[in-house]
């Protein structure tokens, strides 16, 4: 069995201090592997988003344990920890939204700018993700001039622009409607089918958590539901 992309091991994460301190996540440990594709499932303020986060390495956890690879990622820090981060994980997360006066492709290479990446590279490798997400023709219009699904697609290409080992979405869909929904869905499972990227993806969308590999049901902080993968376990 190879080392799982992802281990997480009794973490917990608080909010606030005192009276006002508020445990989001109260101890939970999972393995992801890599390729999978998991749901992240649970009530509003279940805690998915605070899991998001510490799994991605944007936030520490209070206790506990994190692995990447099979190596710990406590001790990462500062220009080290972007880089693990800017290389291997790519995010569609409401909160990371366009620069809406700035082009698509402007957007879409940001990644590649923090990487340090010249001006040249970043050009091609960013068309290449925006032809990829049949957005190429969009690539010089300001990203405020998008709509809902465009913006959407144009948010999966930066995430796409590094070739991510991991892709995390925090309810990837949940602004779209219906049928711009399934297409952004469509891309992210054949992202995970066709080139292997580990997609995790947080949902309250029934049908979306259905097409997942594993589905991890979270309340109150806690996992109730699909810490071990039944198929690695048999
Ligand atoms: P979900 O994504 O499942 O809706 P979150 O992880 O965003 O849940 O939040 C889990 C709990 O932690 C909620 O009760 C929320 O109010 C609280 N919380 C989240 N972020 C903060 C914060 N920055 N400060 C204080 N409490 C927070
Ligand atoms: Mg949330």
């Amino acid at each position: 069995m190879p080392t799982p992309i992802l281990q997480v091991e009794d973490v917990h994460k608080s909010y606030g201090r005192g009276q006002s301190r508020f445990e989001a996540l109260k101890g939970v440990s999972f393995d992801i592997r890599e390729g999978e594709s998991i749901a992240i499932v649970g009530k509003s303020g279940s805690g998915k988003s605070t899991l998001m986060h510490v799994l991605a390495l944007l936030d520490g956890p209070d206790s506990g344990r994190i692995a990447l690879e099979g190596a710990d990622t406590a001790g990462l820090r500062g220009a080290r920890l972007n880089r693990i981060r800017n290389t291997t994980f790519g995010f569609v997360f409401q909160q990371f939204f366009l620069t809406g006066n700035e082009s698509v492709l402007e957007n879409v290479v940001l990644p590649l700018k923090i990487a340090g990446v010249s001006g040249r590279e970043r050009k091609r490798r960013g068309m290449a993700a925006l032809e990829q997400l049949d957005l190429a023709d969009k690539a010089k219009n300001k990203a405020l001039n998008l709509s809902g699904g465009q913006k959407q697609r144009a948010v999966i290409a930066r995430a796409l622009v590094n070739n991510p080992r991991i892709i995390f979405a925090d309810e990837p869909t949940g602004n779209l409607d219906t049928v711009t929904g399934a297409v952004v869905e469509d891309i992210l499972f054949s992202l995970n089918r066709e080139h292997g990227i580990t997609l995790i993806v947080v949902t309250h969308d029934e049908d979306l958590a259905a097409r997942c590999d594993r589905r991890i049901v979270i309340r109150d902080g806690l996992i109730v539901d699909g810490s071990t993968n039944v198929e690695a376990a048999a």
